[in-house]
């Protein structure tokens, strides 16, 4: 896609600091990481989100945010790591073009998820009515 940074970046149209590539998958360094060895994990192909990309092509960028993952621990010592698709505008996805963020964690860096609180009495089920697959 033209306009797509991401897309620019596997053309070589801009510059990025590839940790890893194949026919069909990129992973480089984010330009502002959360911490040191924040990689975002992308297919070539433009998709917007999960709702677009292809199965086949998921498994093989899941795959490879679970090679990366696992050289962050080896190559850079990283504790943990948090793996995350920011899913449409709401969720935060600045950049249309589907991307797994493998930010490395360790105990102590204070990093805070989302907050989180229990359900109201009958709200989980009214929920699982309508999510419920089988
Ligand atoms: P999102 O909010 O869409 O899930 O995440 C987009 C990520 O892309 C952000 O973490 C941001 O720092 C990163 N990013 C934005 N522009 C560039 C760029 O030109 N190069 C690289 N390497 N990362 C970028
Ligand atoms: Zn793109």
């Amino acid at each position: 896609m033209e306009t797509c940074i991401f897309c620019k970046i596997i053309k070589g149209e801009l510059p990025a600091h590839k940790v890893y590539e194949d026919e069909d998958t990129l992973a480089f360094l984010d330009i502002n990481p959360t911490s040191a060895g924040h990689t975002l994990v992308i297919p070539k192909g433009h998709y917007a989100n999960f709702e677009e990309v292809p199965e086949d092509v998921l498994k093989k960028t899941i795959l490879i945010v679970k090679l990366i993952g696992q050289k962050l621990k080896d190559g850079l010592g990283v504790e943990s790591y948090n793996v995350c698709e920011n899913n449409d505008e709401a969720a935060g996805q600045l950049i249309p073009h589907i991307h797994f963020h493998l930010v490395p964690r360790y105990k102590g860096d204070g990093l805070k998820p989302w907050p989180q609180a229990p359900y109201a009495e009958g709200k989980a089920e009214e929920v699982l009515k309508k999510i419920k697959i089988n």
